[in-house]
């Protein structure tokens, strides 16, 4: 792994060998979120776009030269990245924008972003032989880990909150993962976790403590750009619990900067719910984030209720240093995004998925985009991971299926004559 010079905290700045410490900065408790810093000229002498071109390996790994692995590591045999970006010429109408794009990540194998991170869990675990996995998740970064786990037949303990969806607690158990539902918050979950893992000593795949989940999210903002022909987008937007994938977008957008690979780096726009709003604060009153209080974290967008968004540090950095935004929605805003998304692009998302649409409509809204940029909303999960959001979504909109006998006089009453 000659191509990582160093981690570097991003709280004091000290410089660490990836041997030395194995995820946070010792001097901040469980707070030191590091940054794995490459070797670009090394990098550049590796990879670059016309080898790239010629790469049949649709996956994150046809990018394993920028990722914090070695040439010759097995990866796991599930299919994972390169998920389409379809263009939504009609939805970008509606909201008089010229040019919009929709990356579904909601075709992933287990059905959200969190296989990207996932997926570099299972392989850096795998570099130490470990014998169990572990992490705290509202639901999918655990279903990513269980599903992945079990293609590569690797033991794993989750700890989830009791109130995940059904869909994704039933992911969990069909793999077999040991499964914890703790009774409390995602907060309480991830507390747990550490605390299990150390006495344990698991490896531990927590957001925002163990620094290659960012290395495996930066893959989506490769893959955008790739599919871009590398004319980077203006705007991206992504909704934002913990603050790992828009930190994750921002790392993959710098490494392509300082590749040479892209020639402008995109404003990335934060969306998080009104009841889960810490970065969305900080940034607006420019609160210190290590400081700030946590929030209740209340929504129905359940996979971004984070009331102390753990890589809260890289997210607002992804937001202030590409002069992006945050904005928040409320719950309504985001269960209405679900069935306009959906009859727009035909992309389902779950709440969390939809909610980057609804953060589109109110940054339209605030102006703060214009009707010329490339925008690009990120859906990051399955609306098949929360079915009970998606029905109060369309019986919002007063949708509902006609219940009736099975004639066909029974049609023609509802659909007229033919
Ligand atoms: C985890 C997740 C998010 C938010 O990602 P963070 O890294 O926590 O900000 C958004 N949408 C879905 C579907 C997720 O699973
Ligand atoms: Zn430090």
């Amino acid at each position: 792994m000659d191509h990582i010079l160093y981690l570097q905290c991003l709280i004091c700045g000290k410089k660490y060998s990836p041997k030395e410490i194995e995820y946070i900065c010792p001097e901040h408790g469980t707070e030191g979120i590091v940054d794995v810093r490459y070797d670009y000229d090394l990098l550049k002498s590796r990879i670059n776009r016309a080898g790239l071109a010629e790469n049949p390996d649709y996956s994150i790994w046809r990018y394993k030269p920028l990722l914090p692995v070695d040439a010759n590591t097995q990866t796991p045999p599930l299919a994972i990245g390169w998920t389409p970006l379809y263009e939504a010429p009609r939805l970008a109408n509606q909201l008089g924008i010229n040019h919009l794009w929709v990356k579904d990540d909601g075709r992933l194998p287990t059905a959200s972003f969190k296989d990207r991170a996932s997926a570099m869990a299972v392989v850096k675990a795998g570099e130490q032989q470990a014998e169990i996995i572990t992490t705290a998740s509202t639901g999918n970064a655990a279903a990513a880990l269980s599903g992945i786990c079990a293609s590569v037949g690797q033991k794993n303990v989750i700890f989830v909150p009791e109130s995940a969806p059904p869909a994704k607690i039933a992911q969990l158990l069909v793999y077999n993962s040991t499964v914890m539902l703790v009774k409390g918050t995602y907060d309480d979950a991830f507390e747990l976790c550490l605390e299990a893992a150390g006495e344990y000593g698991w490896y531990n795949r927590n957001t925002g403590y163990n620094p290659y989940m960012t290395e495996g999210k930066k893959t989506a903002a490769y893959e955008i750009c790739e599919q871009m022909n590398w004319q980077a987008p203006e705007v991206i937007f992504v909704s934002v619990g913990d603050g790992c994938i828009i930190g994750g977008l921002h790392k993959g957008l710098k490494d392509l900067r300082a590749l040479g690979w892209i020639d402008r780096m995109p404003r990335l726009i934060g969306v998080q719910a009104k009841g889960s709003n810490f970065l969305y604060e900080a940034w607006k009153n420019g609160e210190d984030v290590l400081g700030k209080a946590p929030v209740s974290g209340q929504t129905v967008a359940d996979s971004i209720s984070a009331g102390l968004p753990r890589d809260r540090i890289k997210a607002l950095a992804a937001v202030t240093e590409t002069g992006g935004a945050f904005v928040q929605v409320s719950d309504d805003e985001i269960l209405a995004a679900i069935p306009r998304l959906a009859q727009g692009t035909g992309v389902f998302g779950e709440p969390a998925g939809a909610a980057a649409f609804a953060g589109l409509v109110r940054a339209v809204d605030e102006g703060l985009v214009e009707a010329n940029e490339r925008i690009v909303i990120l859906n990051t999960g399955s609306g098949l991971k929360d079915i009970n959001s998606a029905m109060t979504a369309v019986e919002m909109t007063g949708v509902h299926p006609h219940h009736i006998e099975p004639s066909l006089d029974a049609v023609k009453a509802l659909m007229g004559k033919p």
